[in-house]
């Protein structure tokens, strides 16, 4: 159950409410934070007595109660049905066209940035990635520059005019990170490193949250909704593919997960085809594919020179596939828009081939 509060609420009748919520069997210790509809507190429904929902339903300050079946209720669409908007630079997360982060895996050197950064402005690019702080599987793989990474990014993206969005894998180094990066990225591997969300949710940036390799979509908005307990109703969910059993590809993408999401949250949903599939060549079809099934978005991994990557080079785009993928994926999003407000003629369509096109050459 959600309690929304009316703008304007004082804080001796947030005080009120607080009171009223403590009241066994609720909450331990309400309090009230910003989100997409404004301020409000966040009550399990089960824990909510017929008798306190009756007094709060007749508080002045109340403009409305929401009660939500799911274990989420912040990411719920129940809460809000619009889709949340993030704004980043001159880039609007679910805002309708498609958003393109592309950059490097990893930030390796100031002449590999600076030319990164040249090439996603120039591709079209909204927004620039690059690891400083990188979750190796290995120890001994390389493990990203650390600060002087991040301070590189920060200048590359300067230059070129382009947000920057990077990874954080702890919570001590949240603040540090968020002096320099807009979107903080928090990684499959931290998906449900929970202090490091809270952290994130009280960071004051937009939070770019990665599924975790093996979460469910409950997991996932879970972890989604720790981070907007804090307070940051700015929350990117991006899928990058779950752990399957064929070693032919990285990972699955789960496409699926980008119809449904759009059914249980307001959030802005992201894929990345890069980490999704390890594969180069899938990249841009699956990229597409994902625009298609109506991602908010993608970020993908791009780098000059692939093959000479420190990490990620057998899924690192060159920059020709970017500007490719980028065309493409407004093509698409245009197309289908547009489809979307033609009139159906059902019965009057023609076959989508024409049969002798389909039978050319064909032994029957
Ligand atoms: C990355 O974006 O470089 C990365 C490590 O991604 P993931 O957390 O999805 O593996
Ligand atoms: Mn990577």
């Amino acid at each position: 159950m959600v309690v929304v509060l009316r703008k304007g609420a004082t804080p001796a009748e947030r005080a009120q409410i607080a009171r009223m919520l403590m009241n066994p069997p609720a909450i331990e210790n309400p309090r009230p934070v910003r989100s997409v509809v404004g301020e409000v507190f966040c009550v399990p429904t089960a824990a909510m007595r017929p008798g306190v929902r009756a007094q709060l339903d007749r508080h002045p300050a109340v403009a409305r109660l929401v009660p939500i079946s799911t274990s989420y209720q912040l990411a719920s669409k129940a809460l809000s049905a619009v889709k949340t908007r993030v704004k980043v630079g001159e880039a609007v997360f679910g805002g309708g066209d498609p958003v393109i982060i592309a950059g490097p895996c990893s930030v390796e050197d100031e002449d590999q940035i600076f030319e990164a950064a040249r090439v996603a402005r120039g591709a079209g690019a909204h927004l620039l990635r690059g690891g400083a702080f990188k979750p190796r599987t290995s120890p001994y793989s390389f493990q990203g520059l650390g600060m002087p990474g991040l301070e590189m990014l920060a200048r590359a993206g300067a230059a070129a005019g382009l947000p920057i969005v990077t990874e954080v894998m702890e919570p001590g180094l949240v603040g540090a990170v968020a002096a320099l990066a807009d979107v903080l990225q928090i990684g499959a591997r931290n998906m449900q490193n929970y202090p490091l969300l809270r952290a994130a949710g009280r960071s004051g940036r937009p939070i770019l949250l990665k599924r975790g390799p093996a979460a469910t979509i409950e997991e996932w908005l879970l972890a989604a909704e720790y981070i907007l307990a804090e307070g940051n109703p700015n929350v990117i969910l991006c899928e990058r593919g779950i752990r399957g059993f064929d070693t032919q590809t990285r990972n699955v993408l789960d496409l699926n997960c980008v119809p449904l999401l759009a059914s249980l949250t307001h959030l802005p949903v992201l894929v990345d085809p890069s980490h999704a599939t390890g594969i180069r060549d899938l990249v841009l079809p699956m990229g597409v594919a994902a625009i298609a099934a109506g991602a908010d978005g993608l970020i993908v991994e791009m780098h000059p020179r692939p093959d000479e990557a420190l990490s990620d080079g057998e899924q690192s785009i060159d920059p020709a596939t970017l500007r490719r993928l980028v065309r493409q994926a407004r093509v698409v999003r245009a197309a289908l828009r547009e489809s979307a407000s033609l009139p159906l003629d059902d019965g009057a369509a023609g076959p989508l081939v024409s049969p002798d096109e389909v039978i050319e050459g064909v032994e029957v």
